[in-house]
């Protein structure tokens, strides 16, 4: 039971050690490079092998050179029946050498002469009638000269088979030369490599593990101190230690990361907060209102109707408010489901300025629209709808009693151009971007103070972000003492499927 789990442990513990990149690292550069250790060890001996083999030819062939011109010139001194033999006798002689092995066949394939004949000759008895001699000498048939291996001795023999004339007859001359000091040599090549591979692969591994500990050193540094860093301290950055090579990369692109997150975050701190903020102050209006409604005894129904009106009208405005949030939330997150359609740009925006049209008869402003007719568009008309009736509140709103406000579209190439024109104070230049922010209103005292519903400063964040779900744009063409022009451009003919919209998030 104590070595199943004895086993089951160790198993583990072998698995860890795989799950680190270092060790599996230092694996494959091991294994890599005992194969190629392997492979090219092979070739080299192989190439060695072959050269060896060449030279032991090469020296064969001299050798049978050297042989044949002494027989010719023994020749000379030799005459008589058996010149033949006695000349070839006479060359053995002077070129023998130790491990070599001569032999002459006369023509009819008897052995003439061989050096097994002379004293102190150390070649296995019985090699001249062997198999893989008779082999040689057979195959060399009537070629003038031919190389093989021949079995015997220690490590066999190399040897070569000449075809000669001598007095107008064919003799065969074959010598063979031991192959031992060769495979000594190269039984000594392949020692050398059974232990220089382990160890060149054992030294490389060692330092392989020790290179690929220094060079992760920093990867398991940044993740210690990602590890560390949390929505508390998300401020925190990697240190780069070179910006040019890959972990720098690395470090400088999770420091992007990291900061892109931490605005991110920072954006939905502020959001919350001034959301918040937003929805205390019509709550704290609808507590006091009842509390004042409740603490005294009876009143007139005209103070409680008075009480309820204003409760009314917080709660409305609390609504819209949520609403608001509601809608910016899941446009952030890309979850606003829009309900694209065919319909017409101008009935939209004609119907738009009608509903208005009460609210600025009740402030005595000029309201006049100018839209051509037949402008198809396909788009979400309720979202549309909302997008322009915040420029249309607004213009109201912010236009003084007895001002104008002209609505007017038309057609800009492939998108429609609706401007909402106002006569009313204008924003200040430095402030003509911010408008868009969420949350922003230009001068928070004198909106939260009228009494005709100032807004939380979401409606002209809602509002671009309608116009860019669409494809579209929403600017501030024009703002200054005499008043604004908003314009939103939405396209004639573009369908917009896509409820994941990027700019609503961005616009804080
Ligand atoms: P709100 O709900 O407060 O109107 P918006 O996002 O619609 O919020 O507008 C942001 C701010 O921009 C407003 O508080 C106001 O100060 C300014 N603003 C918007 N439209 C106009 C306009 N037509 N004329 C002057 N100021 C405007």
């Amino acid at each position: 039971m104590r070595r199943t789990r004895g086993r089951a442990g160790t198993r583990r513990a072998g698995r860890a050690m795989l799950d680190s990149v270092r060790v599996r690292l230092t694996f494959w550069y091991a294994g890599v490079l005992a194969l190629f250790l392997v492979v090219l060890s092979l070739i080299t001996y192989f190439i060695f092998w072959k050269s060896t083999l060449r030279r032991t030819d090469n020296d064969l062939a001299e050798l049978s050179e050297a042989f044949l011109t002494t027989v010719q010139a023994e020749m000379l001194d030799n005459h008589g029946p058996d010149a033949a033999k006695l000349a070839t006798q006479e060359a053995i002689v002077e070129h023998r050498f130790r491990d070599h092995v001569f032999a002459v066949f006369d023509p009819q394939g008897e052995v003439l002469t061989s050096s097994q004949d002379l004293p102190n000759e150390t070649s296995p008895a019985g090699l001249l009638a062997s198999g893989s001699f008779r082999k040689l000498v057979d195959d060399s048939g009537r070629a003038g000269r031919l190389f093989g291996n021949v079995k015997g001795g220690r490590n066999g023999y190399r040897g070569v088979v000449r075809k000669f004339p001598l007095k107008g007859q064919t003799y065969t001359l074959v010598i063979l030369q031991s192959l031992h000091p060769q495979e000594e040599m190269l039984e000594e090549v392949r020692h050398t490599f059974d232990w220089v591979i382990p160890i060149s692969v054992a030294l490389a591994s060692v330092g392989g593990y020790f290179l690929a500990r220094k060079s992760l050193a920093p990867v398991v540094s940044m993740s210690t101190q990602a590890g560390r860093i949390g929505a508390e301290n998300l401020n925190e950055r990697l240190p780069v230690q070179n910006a040019k090579d890959e972990l720098g990369q690395l470090a400088a692109s999770f420091n992007q990361l990291l900061e892109r997150v931490d605005q991110s975050f920072e954006r939905q701190r502020r959001f919350m907060s001034d959301a918040s903020h937003e929805l205390r102050t019509p709550a704290a209006i609808l507590r006091g209102e009842a509390e004042v409604a409740l603490s005294r005894g009876e009143r007139p129904a005209e103070e409680y109707r008075e009480s309820l009106g204003v409760l009314h009208a917080e709660a409305q405005r609390l609504t819209q408010i949520v609403e608001d949030l509601f809608t910016l939330t899941r446009a952030d997150a890309g979850q606003y489901p829009l309900s694209p359609r065919d319909f017409y740009f101008d009935e939209l925006v004609a119907d738009c300025t009608h509903t208005t049209r009460s609210l600025a008869l009740a402030k005595q402003i000029n309201l006049t629209c100018e839209v051509p007719e037949e402008l198809p568009v396909r788009g979400d008309e309720a979202l549309l709808r909302r997008m322009i009736l915040n420029l249309l509140d607004n213009a109201i709103k912010y236009t003084p009693a007895g001002g104008r406000l002209a609505v007017s579209c038309e057609r800009a190439g492939n998108e429609y151009a609706l401007s909402v024109t106002d006569t009313g104070p204008g924003i200040p230049a430095e402030l003509q971007q911010k408008v868009f922010e969420r949350f922003f209103r230009v001068d928070k005292a004198r909106t939260r103070s009228e009494k005709d519903g100032g807004g939380a400063g979401l409606g002209l964040s809602i509002a671009r972000w309608i116009a860019e779900a669409h494809q579209g744009r929403l600017i501030l063409a024009r703002s200054d003492a005499s008043g604004s022009t908003f314009r939103a451009f939405v396209p004639a003919q573009v369908a917009a499927q896509s409820a994941s919209v990027p700019s609503a998030s961005a616009s804080r």
